[in-house]
Parts: C-alpha cells; sequence; structure tokens
C-alpha cells in the first residue's frame, strides 16, 4: 500500500490528485491492473470529475454545501457535521483501471481529494494490482 500526503487550503475544496497518481504509477511499473484509492478521513472524500475547467469543482463544493449547510439542526458537537455528511455523500474511495501503463481516464476526468473541513493535512492510500 500507498500513501500520498495532502495540505488543504481552505475549509472546502477539491483538489486535482490525478498527477501524484500517475506517479506512483509510473514508480510502481504496473502495466495492467486495477488501482484502488482510499480516504481514511470522516471529513473528506474522494471522487472522480472534470479536471479542464475549474468551475465545475467550485459549483460542486458551492453546491454540496447548499444541500448540507454548514449550520443546520446537527447533534454533533464538533460543528463539523456537514462536513461528516458531505463526506459520505461523495464516498471514500475510487476504482482506476490500469491498462498499457496508463490510468483509463475520459478526456475531462481527473481525479478529486475533496476537502470538507479543511485546512488539514490529508492522506490517501492506494492499492495497485
Ligand atoms: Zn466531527
Amino acid at each position: 500500500m500507498y500513501r500520498i500526503t495532502f495540505q488543504t487550503r481552505q475549509r472546502k475544496e477539491m483538489i486535482d490528485i490525478t498527477t501524484e497518481i500517475l506517479k506512483v504509477l509510473r514508480e510502481n511499473k504496473i502495466n495492467d491492473g486495477i488501482c484502488v484509492i482510499f480516504v481514511p478521513h470522516t471529513t473528506c472524500g474522494i471522487t472522480i470529475n472534470e479536471n479542464a475547467d475549474p468551475s465545475v469543482r467550485m459549483d460542486m463544493v458551492n453546491t454540496l454545501s447548499s444541500i448540507v449547510p454548514e449550520y443546520g439542526k446537527y447533534r454533533h458537537t464538533e460543528g463539523n457535521s456537514d462536513a461528516h455528511i458531505q463526506s459520505s455523500v461523495v464516498g471514500h474511495s475510487v476504482t482506476l483501471i490500469i491498462e498499457n501503463g496508463k490510468i483509463q481516464l475520459g478526456t475531462w476526468q481527473g481525479v478529486f481529494l475533496c476537502e470538507f473541513d479543511g485546512p488539514r493535512t490529508r492522506e490517501i492510500w492506494l492499492k495497485m494490482k
């Protein structure tokens, strides 16, 4: 298993981590297989979406914040219930196909770490087979 650490800078943001994943893939010389990426945090998520136009990720963060607002009738006393809920909405893992030494993504797709309660130091775990 491989770990990559990221430092997030805002309370909510989506960080394009595609390049970092490709680097691990290249270092491990895996030609064909599967790559599972897992986020071991309860207020963070991982997803695949458009990385060409940055306004897409801004729309996603803003819409998730309007669906699950920061202040609501929450019982959790830490003050980050919105982040916990958004984390589960987005999910904690993605699976990628590796073929001919490359991660198979659509033309406009990238992999994003979704921070919902930053800024913090975050980790992703990767397993390639
Ligand atoms: Zn909490």
